[in-house]
């Protein structure tokens, strides 16, 4: 069946932005992600037009311009008035240029025809057009074939394409996983070859690809094209040692498929899928035999290793500082049980937890559990356990020393201390006894209580 293009999605200010163009003698074709995702019946969330005009001839035409990508021939216009106002990437016909380093082109040239444009971009199916004045497809490369059968492809040669910009066997992956479609043999097979090009991309690039590919409605697809074609073992490496690693009677599976069955189960949100995939890399390193049950292994403070693990590796993938200690706040806290919580276990359990993070972390949980073969038992434990921290977070509790019915000047006059790190150390001292003991925080009696535990 072939899929037809819904034409009336076209936002009028892309209509008269192409109409301006003609009427200047100039071609205009919405180009790329747009037209796929229209073939596909997708959202559009970006509009990109090329065009035979040069960049200062754009300029010239529209009122408002940001000149975005200059460099690469690309201006940004703003057209429409008020909520209809939409940014559109307006491109020049571009060649291939020289990649020498396959990082990015050292210089952008131009070149005359939107076929020549089409050849020069990464897969067929983002390298088709559509004239929207006409409301005609063109599509030289075949991308709508390739859509139909469900295929991801290389434009022409896929060794040649890769060898041009490393970034793009990630895009290959990602759009794989992403459309859920197939990437076609030959595509695939050139990726391991061109990984030499790939080390040359920047980390940003990479890591953008990444968390693209983890919002994916399942990323195992993508991350096991990475692992079989060696991308992995250079983005991911810690990942690799956890394939075959098998577990103990709670795991079905080894340690690597667990990790994609928990991506896959986690909600489809680039960090907390990337916190799923890191939360058990703390694994490998921790493995042991376990002496009291012959054939199964221990991972004895696999979730501080891993923590760790998970910094180093979020810096390198340069995550913000935020971002990282996020998922690495998650991957320590993820290793709880679910059985046996007594309310003094909740009040510790929550003094421990940011609160901004729990919702997180029970995602995170659930998706554990559904890694571990998803037991209906097991994940009605994590919504009574759950339900368990709310119901003791709605008696609000003292959890931080801020919430002690105790100030810390109070408490100096009252020792006579002077202002230092034992105040801090009283107070935190104070704090665990009334997360064990919440009638304990009254004035009075933490009063006493400052002065045992000053005088011991
Ligand atoms: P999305 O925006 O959904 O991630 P997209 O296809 O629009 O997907 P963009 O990065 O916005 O991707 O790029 C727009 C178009 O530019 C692509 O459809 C493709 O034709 C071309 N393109 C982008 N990056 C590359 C690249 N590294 N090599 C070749 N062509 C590219
Ligand atoms: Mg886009």
């Amino acid at each position: 069946m072939t899929s037809r293009i819904d034409y009336s999605l076209i936002p009028g200010p892309v209509l008269q932005l192409c109409r301006t163009l003609e009427g200047k003698g100039h071609e205009a074709h919405l180009v790329g992600g747009g037209v796929r995702d229209m073939l596909m019946g997708r959202p559009v969330h970006d509009w990109d037009v090329a065009t035979s005009a040069r960049p200062k001839q754009v300029q010239r035409l529209f009122r408002r311009c940001i000149p975005t990508g200059i460099k690469h021939g690309t201006v940004t216009v703003l057209l429409g008035a008020g909520d209809e106002e939409l940014p559109i990437e307006v491109t020049t016909y571009r060649g291939e240029g020289a990649y020498s380093d396959g990082r990015r082109p050292d210089e952008i040239c131009f070149v005359s025809s939107l076929e020549e444009d089409l050849s020069r971009r990464d897969l067929t199916i983002n390298a088709m057009a559509v004239d929207p004045l006409r409301r005609r497809l063109v599509d030289p490369l075949e991308g709508q074939r390739d859509l139909e059968r469900g295929l991801i492809r290389a434009v022409g040669v896929a060794a040649e394409r890769f060898g041009e910009d490393g970034l793009r066997v990630m895009r290959a992956v990602r759009f794989a996983a992403v459309l859920e479609l197939h990437l076609e043999e030959a595509t695939e097979a050139a990726i391991g070859p061109a990984i030499p090009v790939f080390r040359k991309v920047s980390r940003e690039r990479v890591r953008d690809e990444l968390l693209k590919l983890l919002e994916a409605p399942r990323p195992s697809v993508g991350l096991e094209i990475m692992r079989r074609t060696g991308l992995m073992a250079e983005v991911l490496p810690e990942l690799l040692a956890g394939v075959g690693l098998t577990q103990n009677r709670h795991h079905p599976h080894d340690v690597y498929r667990h990790t994609l069955l928990v991506v896959d189960s986690a909600p489809p949100r680039a960090l907390i899928r990337l916190t799923a995939l890191l939360h058990d890399v703390g694994k490998p390193p921790t493995a042991a035999d376990n002496p009291r049950r012959p054939g199964e292994k221990s991972f004895h403070d696999h979730e501080r290793v891993g923590a760790r693990m998970a910094d180093t590796i979020c810096g390198g993938l340069r995550l913000s500082n935020k971002e990282r200690q996020r998922v690495v706040a998650l991957i320590r806290a993820h290793n709880f049980r679910l059985d046996g919580w007594t309310d003094r276990a909740t009040r510790r359990f929550l003094a421990r937890m940011e609160p901004a993070l729990l919702e997180e972390l029970f995602e995170l949980k659930r998706a554990d559990v559904m890694g571990k073969g998803g037991d209906p038992g097991r994940l009605e434990k994590v919504d009574e356990l759950w339900a368990r921290l709310q119901a003791e977070l709605s008696r609000a509790p003292a959890l931080r020393t801020n919430d002690l019915a105790l100030d810390g000047r109070l408490l100096m006059t009252h020792l006579g201390l002077e202002p230092g790190p034992r105040v801090g150390q009283i107070m935190r001292a104070l704090l665990e006894r009334v997360v064990d003991e919440p009638d304990l925080n009254e004035e009075a009696t933490l009063l006493r209580l400052a002065e045992e535990i000053h005088a011991a």
